[in-house]
């Protein structure tokens, strides 16, 4: 039997999917000729994927920029229905304001355009200048109401600057008075905290991601953001950057910060940490094809929380989503994880 949406019961959708305008990589590839930034995660990530001579990056260099031939062919090929598209990190963030708004209204009316061409295929989430906070509220607002994008897109710091900074709430407002999820992607550590990573190569995707961000959700928990943004929506990729796994030490340590009155910066909050990671946020798989982990993730964030993604074209492995069908679920999770989750969430 053909596999189908229909034979199998749920379409396939992938939540975290990457895309870049040509205008961006030329933008990055100028800045690392030029050397005119100061970011060696940057340099590190895009120097090897914009100038390698490796089939890796020569691959990845393209597919991440054919917005239909190659990749509705790698869809088809894989069984995925509907890719989430997102612009790739870091995004416009490494712009300055002007730029990065400027760009994050042309990416955004650019994804609108391939999702008009194939709407059963394609969603997207919109990017967004966070150094401009209430002009990333306005482009937030028009790209949800006027493009039809379906949540908003960061990738995670913004020139080593974190959005529990209460100058971004415009940002935070905007996602939670449209209902739309905030999606924090990774960024490369900031240049404050990536020496002791780039030695071993480590800034990236194997871990530097992870705890670069890990570390960014932990800062808003911990400021305060959902006590004053009670409905906001945040969705993690990498199955939460590691931080289900490290929810009963960090809600004991922080009571126990609280009570000792140890930091200016930490302040009593009305909930714990873990309640905040359970009831605001949702996750996705990418790039953890791994059912160890998927199923902990489950199991305490709960299925209706977590949700299939690919990380395309950076993870691009199609033997890994006939391992995801395999996932030991009764068929009505099966459903939640492919399918309905993202669909409820994002309103596909
Ligand atoms: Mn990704």
């Amino acid at each position: 039997m053909q596999d189908t949406a229909q034979t199998r019961g749920y379409r396939r959708i992938a939540t975290e999917e990457a895309w870049a305008p040509a205008e961006l990589v030329q933008r990055y590839l100028k800045l690392l000729e030029s050397g005119t930034h100061n970011d060696p995660g940057f340099a590190n990530l895009w120097g090897f994927f914009g100038q390698s001579s490796s089939p890796r990056a020569r691959d990845l260099l393209h597919r991440i920029q054919d917005m239909e031939q190659r990749r509705l062919a790698d869809m088809d090929a894989a069984g995925i229905d509907m890719q989430l598209l997102m612009l790739t990190a870091p995004g416009v963030q490494m712009f300055d304001a002007a730029t990065a708004c400027d760009m994050a209204i042309s990416a955004n009316d650019q994804v609108a355009e391939v999702i008009r061409r194939h709407p059963t295929r394609f969603a997207g989430l919109c990017a967004f200048a966070p150094h401009a906070p209430e002009a990333a509220a306005r482009e937030i607002e028009r790209s949800v109401n006027r493009l039809g994008l379906k949540g908003a897109l960061v990738n995670s710091h913004t020139q080593g600057e974190y959005l529990d900074d209460q100058k971004y709430d415009p940002i935070f407002a905007a996602c939670e008075a449209l209902d739309v999820p905030l999606y924090i992607h990774p960024n490369s550590p900031s240049p404050q905290m990536v020496q002791p990573f780039l030695s071993r190569c480590l800034d990236a995707a194997i871990y530097g991601f992870q705890a670069e961000t890990g570390l960014h959700v932990l800062r808003l928990i911990v400021s305060g953001v959902f006590d004053r943004f009670p409905k906001l929506k945040v969705v993690l990729g990498h199955l939460g950057e590691g931080l289900p796994f490290w929810l009963y030490r960090i809600d004991f340590m922080h009571a126990g910060i609280v009570r000792s009155n140890r930091s200016e910066g930490v302040k009593p909050l009305l909930r714990k940490p873990s309640d905040y990671l359970r009831e605001n946020f949702w996750y996705t798989t990418s790039g953890m094809a791994w059912e160890p982990s998927i199923r902990f993730v489950q199991q305490n964030m709960g299925h209706d929380r977590v949700m299939y993604a690919m990380d395309y074209p950076y993870q691009y492995v199609p033997e890994e989503v006939r391992a995801m069908d395999k996932l030991d679920l009764r068929p009505e999770q099966k459903h939640q994880f492919f399918e309905g989750n993202a669909a409820k969430l994002f309103r596909l």
